[in-house]
């Protein structure tokens, strides 16, 4: 288990040079913004938030698919943001788009205006789990982008989702088979949920889209991390940024202000349990890194009390001498 924290500054551009909308998207309900800034307001806003304390900040554009924007209005953003770079203000620039907006001309433009990051939202791996997201890309154009930004050395960061429409657990499986041969430096995984002004709220209200459960998708999730950080892939963010917005919006689905703990816990859960197959006392104590004790207890010690259903013994978790990401049993 690995943690790497940026220090990001947002930019929310909802759904600039998108398109058309994908059934489960509302950047505007999700974020609370409704309208993106423009070029001059940006360079407002980061003049008041960055400060010579966290030179390291990057600048993210999120929210809208910035290489759809007309490539003159693209420069200017980068332009107003990369201003910053060269004052020693921040460190880099970092962008979402879509797989279908991004080609090996397209990579090399942004790695010119300082772009270190590009995040692709690869979604799902399977055609007919994105025709029925109103998605209107190809997993092929995954492929493509992903090396389009690979080549041009700019670091790849790729979203999926899992509970898309037409989805199964073998797809959404399948997804993060083919999501780590692209090969990205890192992942955001989320559950598909249904938010109001979307075509899933639709689709859900007519009774054609049931999300996913909770437990599903922690489930599916934790499957996911642990295919991934196998590959030496890290997982950054589990489960959409929780936030007053994003409830107020929320119709259905699996949401969980504490998703990636849910994940995280899970992941610990079968490790244990693993663990504990081998071993022969009547109870265990499982010493855990301090930082991880929660994570390895889970919420409200649900982990515990599962470990001593499923293996009929005593089990205490405590915090002690283990690294991180690894833990002791002792009698
Ligand atoms: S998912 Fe991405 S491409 Fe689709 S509408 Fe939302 S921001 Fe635009």
């Amino acid at each position: 288990m690995s943690f790497r924290k940026n220090f990001i500054v947002p930019v929310f551009i909802p759904h600039m040079g998108c398109p058309h909308l994908c059934a489960f998207c509302n950047q505007r309900n999700i974020s609370g913004i409704s309208a993106a800034p423009a070029p001059e307001e940006v360079s407002e806003y980061l003049s008041a938030t960055l400060s010579r304390e966290r030179p390291e900040a990057v600048i993210a554009f999120y929210g809208g698919t910035f290489t759809a924007i007309p490539r003159l209005e693209q420069g200017k953003y980068l332009s107003a943001a990369s201003e910053f770079i060269t004052k020693g203000l921040a460190s880099g620039i970092r962008l979402s788009t879509r797989p279908d907006e991004m080609d090996a001309e397209q990579a090399q433009f942004l790695k010119k205006y300082n772009v270190k990051t590009v995040e692709l939202g690869v979604q799902s791996m399977d055609d007919s789990v994105l025709e029925k997201s109103g998605r209107g890309h190809t997993a092929a154009d995954a492929v493509r982008a992903a090396k389009a930004v690979k080549d041009a050395g700019v670091e790849l960061g790729i979203q999926l989702m899992t509970g898309l429409p037409g989805d199964s657990s073998e797809k959404f499986l399948n997804t993060v088979h083919e999501g780590v041969k692209l090969s990205p430096d890192f992942v955001r995984i989320y559950p598909a949920l249904v938010v109001e002004g979307s075509e899933l709220a639709e689709m859900w209200r007519r009774g054609d889209y049931a999300p996913l459960s909770l437990l599903e998708a922690v489930e599916l999730c934790a499957q996911a991390v642990e295919t991934f950080e196998a590959a030496d892939i890290r997982v950054v963010r589990l489960g959409l940024q929780p936030g007053e917005e994003l409830e107020k919006s929320l119709l259905a689905g699996p949401y969980h202000p504490a998703f990636g703990h849910l994940v995280r816990s899970k992941i610990a859960l079968n490790n244990m349990l693993r663990a504990l197959e081998n071993y022969e006392g009547e109870a265990a104590e499982i010493v855990v890194n301090p930082r991880e004790l929660s994570i390895y207890k889970g919420i409200r010690n649900a982990n515990v009390r599962e470990l001593e259903k499923s293996t009929g013994r005593k089990i205490k978790i405590s915090a002690g001498d283990a690294a991180f990401g690894a833990f002791k049993i002792r009698p």
